[in-house]
């Protein structure tokens, strides 16, 4: 442990980020430098407890109290290597995790609930550590001593496949990640907005991947088992894109679209998107994260005005009873992307697209509504009428997408609609494995990343027919967040 005092001496704190008039105006990442003074600092306030809950808190078991000791002593250079010992791909998770680790650190107990404590800045430490290593050229490819002559497919680019494809190649293994976007990187590169994570941490990671000998075919869709011929092991890692939709009167409007046919042509395009939010009123039904990046990005393209609805009351700003310390617990969070404007309207259903006579939207019907023996009842009287021009979708995602590959393959699905594994992750076709939120159901990177390592260790176990796992394997399939 560092500093014994170090949480006594030092408040918490984080980057300021940068004024909301001038970050709309371009896709950069919101957050300004923090300097590294600053983050030994907040190092120095870990504790080392005797059991460390933010270990429990990370799927990854990322060594949190040792990384935070390394840094507040100035070794970043160890730091990094303690960082890297259980995730491939820290300044993704740096910049993107909601950090549940936090919400598991001790130094968050100071009542009973766990409500009011200040944590350390586990997520700022870990993107700091890393921003530094590359900068300090600290980060450079690990190609493996020996081949074992092994061929494996992975076929999706996120951070599910990326992580089964790097642990999997620094084994030896001959990895072929396939992606049918035109490039890399999954939800990474088309569904999370720049001004969250700017692409240049994809590529240059993805250029480490390949300098270590990872091929990638991107822009080429696997759609049949015959595509697969001749490897000895599939990891499958396409997701869950499947969009939930919004079955009411007028959801075939022109300018009503799901959020994932949005996101991505701002990502290509920004301002210039042919799907553009400027000068509308833009509606997103949906009040989670996905919802909160077609905010930030409606804004840069220039809205009119932004409203964001969610069926689900209003989340209170401190832990609820049945969501002590040290669970993630549901409070209301600001977003960068809310700081910078728009209406969240909570308790609310859409009823109905309203129109024009060119057969575009420009109204949206809704109601309020309470819960009521078990679902969401209208409440007589309240519905009313907002201006809309376009509307996202972002109610979440209902599981993996089943025509093409996985039909042809044959794999089953369990009850919530994801493709069914082992406990070692295998499908039930054997030599075919599955990771990410293809597995799992809609989830984190931080999940996709362990889920890829874990997946990674058991298909080395199997091509080397290896008596217990020689790699990692930080969650099993059935792992779940702590709530
Ligand atoms: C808009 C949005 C924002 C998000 N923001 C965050 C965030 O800030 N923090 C966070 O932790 N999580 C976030 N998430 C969730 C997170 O992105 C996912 O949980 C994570 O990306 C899942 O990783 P994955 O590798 O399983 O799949 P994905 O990232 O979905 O990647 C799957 C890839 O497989 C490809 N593919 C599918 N089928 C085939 C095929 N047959 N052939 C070839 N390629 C195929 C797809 O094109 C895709 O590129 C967000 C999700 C969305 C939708
Ligand atoms: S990956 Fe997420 S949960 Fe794990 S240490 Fe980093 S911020 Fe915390």
């Amino acid at each position: 442990m560092g500093d014994p005092k170090g949480f006594l001496k030092t408040a918490r704190e984080t980057p300021r980020r940068r004024p909301v008039d001038v970050r709309i105006t371009d896709w950069r990442e919101v957050y300004e430098p923090f300097a590294a003074e600053r983050t030994e600092r907040q190092a120095a306030r870990c504790m080392d407890c005797g059991i460390p809950f933010c270990h429990n808190g990370c799927p990854l078991g990322n060594l949190i109290p040792e990384w935070n000791d390394l840094v507040y002593r100035g070794d970043w250079a160890g730091a990094a290597d303690r960082l890297h010992a259980t995730n491939n791909f820290p300044e993704f998770t740096g910049r993107l995790c909601p950090a549940p680790c936090e919400s598991a650190c001790v130094l968050g107990i100071t009542d009973s609930r766990g409500n009011t404590g200040e944590p350390v800045t586990i997520k700022q430490v870990e993107v700091e550590i890393i921003d530094r290593a590359w900068a300090d050229g600290g980060v450079v490819p690990l190609v493996p001593r020996t081949r074992t002559g092994f061929t494996v497919a992975v076929v999706g680019s996120g951070p599910a496949g990326l992580a089964a494809a790097q642990q999997l190649t620094r084994a030896g293994h001959q990895v072929t990640v396939f992606e049918r976007d035109d490039a890399v990187g999954g939800l990474l590169r088309y569904g999370i907005p720049e001004f969250k994570m700017e692409k240049r941490h994809l590529d240059r990671r993805l250029a480490q991947m390949e300098a270590e000998g990872t091929r990638f075919a991107a822009g080429v869709p696997v759609d049949s088992k015959a595509q697969l011929d001749g490897f000895d092991a599939v990891v499958l890692a396409g997701g869950a894109r499947v969009a939930r939709d919004l079955p009411v009167p007028g959801r075939d409007l022109s300018g009503v679209y799901q959020a994932m046919e949005f996101l991505p042509l701002a990502n290509r395009h920004g301002a210039d998107a042919p799907v553009s939010a400027a000068g509308k009123h833009v509606v997103i039904i949906g009040g989670g994260d996905t919802g909160a990046d077609c905010l930030g990005t409606a804004h840069r393209q220039g809205a009119a005005s932004v409203t964001q609805l969610e069926i689900m009351p209003r989340p209170p700003k401190a832990r609820a009873e049945n969501q002590p310390w040290p669970t993630y617990p549901m409070i209301f969070r600001v977003s960068s992307a809310h700081e910078e404007g728009g209406d969240r309207v909570y308790a609310v259903s859409t009823t109905k697209f309203v129109g024009d006579a060119g057969g575009a939207v420009r109204a949206l019907r809704l109601t309020e509504v309470a819960f009521e023996g078990g679902r969401f009842a209208p409440v007589p009287g309240t519905e009313r009428e907002l201006p809309c021009d376009l509307a996202f979708l972002a109610m979440g995602f209902t599981g993996a997408e089943r025509p093409g590959l996985l039909s042809d393959l044959g794999v089953e699905f369990d009850a919530r609609g994801n493709v069914a594994r082992d406990a070692r992750y295998q499908t039930t076709v054997p030599g075919v494995f599955v990771a990410g939120d293809m597995g799992r159901g809609q989830s984190l990177i931080v999940w996709a990343i362990a889920e890829g390592r874990s997946a990674a260790s058991h298909v080395d176990q199997y091509l080397r027919a290896l008596p217990r796992p020689a790699l990692p394997a930080p969650v099993a399939p059935t792992a779940r967040p702590l709530v």
